[in-house]
């Protein structure tokens, strides 16, 4: 069914049988949502409404901040009652616009546009800008940017990521399984845009059916085609997915997938792609996996951006055992959240809750220097040997060893017998260089 891969990674448990046959429900329209202003790579978004205003559900609520940047839009309607520091779905303290509803959910006017695919480019790229998008699948860069390469970079392959390696997730799973002609129909405009004669729908092995429902869905179509791979962590990472599904290896030292004629996006923003282009809708809402051994019922639901976790969990009965910690995202990439009081963002893919013992961890130990992490290591890096020149604050080794080139994947920490916390290290290296950067 597929075995292309890349070098490196290792093989957790998927975890997802907890939810992957849970059709995608819709959440019933939330009292109140709390719109993060930070929801993607680049500058903050803007403010453009007060204390006091009421708004429809799809009118924009914040302006983009720079280029790197996206307008944000109320996923309710109702008043603004806040704009303060909110808790984030990266665990931190970030400014957000709060909008208590009042009960009806009155759209601004959309659009169908029934001959999209013979728009312009320039007025695709418009609609993607004025509809919000970022990447979904977690990274969340501005889509419009990411669709406009430098002339000196052509596109030749669109890379449709749709292997969701992280444990227990399968948000993307149930919307490939529910929605694969919107998300072809997002593929064909976004190859369009950026005049890329090829389309590759990269999925793992473990989602048979949908590698079985697409290949029937392209099988009369010569310039798309789906591509089945090993089932591996992180196989959905964008370097390791190019590699895979192309052969083409990415440059470490902040080389991007431009740089060998690709561009990669997930396949919930290939529906907002469709979504905006066509009908002129904002990004209000996802597709968010709640789950974890713990959830009385695990679900795949669609809700409005700016949801709080709580009234996800509540959709899902709650849980049957204390919590032990939530995971915003999945186990390897996630962040802790402090309080289920946080609001969920364009690139909120789960919500993952665990109980005490799943969430102990066990203490440090010194290193073995048995080159597990090394092996392993997708990015070819030495984690060990990043981390301990952390510990020594020798930054200038850190870096020397390509701290900056660590994508985070958890890959290292998950294999080392010591419980090295490796992640962390890294997390201070980087941050360390980043400073002595722009020093
Ligand atoms: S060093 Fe970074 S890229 Fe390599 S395995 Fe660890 S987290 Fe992943
Ligand atoms: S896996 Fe852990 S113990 Fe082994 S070399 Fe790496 S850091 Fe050391």
């Amino acid at each position: 069914m597929g075995n292309k891969t890349f070098p490196g990674g290792i093989h957790p448990p998927d975890s997802k049988n907890y939810s992957k046959n849970s059709s995608i429900e819709n959440l019933p329209l939330p009292k109140k949502v709390i719109i993060p202003l930070s929801q993607h790579i680049g500058a903050l978004s803007k403010p453009i409404v007060k204390v006091g205003d009421n708004v429809k559900t799809g009118q924009q609520i914040a302006e983009a901040g720079g280029f790197v940047s996206i307008p944000m839009h109320a996923s309710i309607t109702g008043k603004i009652t806040k704009i303060a520091k909110y808790p984030h779905p990266t665990g931190t303290m970030q400014q957000a616009i709060e909008i208590t509803g009042n009960g009806e959910d009155v759209w601004i006017e959309l659009v169908d546009e029934k001959d999209y695919f013979n728009l312009s480019a320039t007025e695709m790229k418009k609609r993607i800008l004025e509809a919000g998008l970022c990447g979904m699948g977690g990274a969340g860069f501005p889509t419009h940017v990411k669709l406009s390469p430098p002339e000196d970079k052509p596109i030749d392959t669109i890379i449709l990521n749709g292997v969701e390696c992280e444990p227990y997730l399968t948000a993307d799973y149930r919307l490939m399984l529910e929605r694969p002609e919107d998300i072809l129909n997002g593929l064909k405009l976004i190859m369009k845009i950026t005049g890329a004669s090829k389309g590759i729908i990269g999925i793992e092995s473990n989602k048979p059916d949908t590698i079985k429902l697409f290949a029937k869905l392209v099988k009369d179509t010569s310039d798309i085609k789906i591509v089945g791979l090993k089932l591996k962590y992180p196989q959905g990472a964008e370097k390791q997915l190019i590699y895979a599904a192309k052969g083409k290896k990415v440059p470490n030292k902040g080389g991007l997938p431009m740089e060998v004629g690709v561009v990669v996006q997930n396949v919930g923003t290939a529906v907002a792609v469709y979504e905006a282009v066509r009908y002129k809708k904002p990004l209000i809402e996802r597709i968010i996996t709640v789950t974890g051994k713990i959830v009385e019922n695990p679900k795949n639901i669609n809700a409005r951006i700016g949801t709080l976790c709580t009234d996800l969990l509540d959709f899902c009965g709650g849980t049957k055992e204390e919590i032990g910690k939530v995971v915003s995202g999945g186990p390897m990439m996630g962040f802790a959240l402090f309080t289920l009081e946080t609001p969920i963002s364009k690139g909120s893919s789960g919500l993952l809750l665990l109980n005490k013992k799943e969430a102990s961890k066990d203490a440090e130990d010194t290193c073995l220097r048995c080159g597990r992490c090394v092996d392993i290591c997708p990015m070819n890096l030495v984690p060990s040997l990043i981390a301990n020149s952390v510990r020594y604050d020798d930054i200038n080794s850190a870096e020397k060893y390509g701290a900056m080139d660590c994508m985070k994947c958890g890959s290292c920490a998950y294999v080392c017998p010591s419980h090295i916390k490796l992640i962390q290290w890294i997390d201070i290296a980087k941050i360390k260089i980043s400073q002595k950067r722009s020093a």
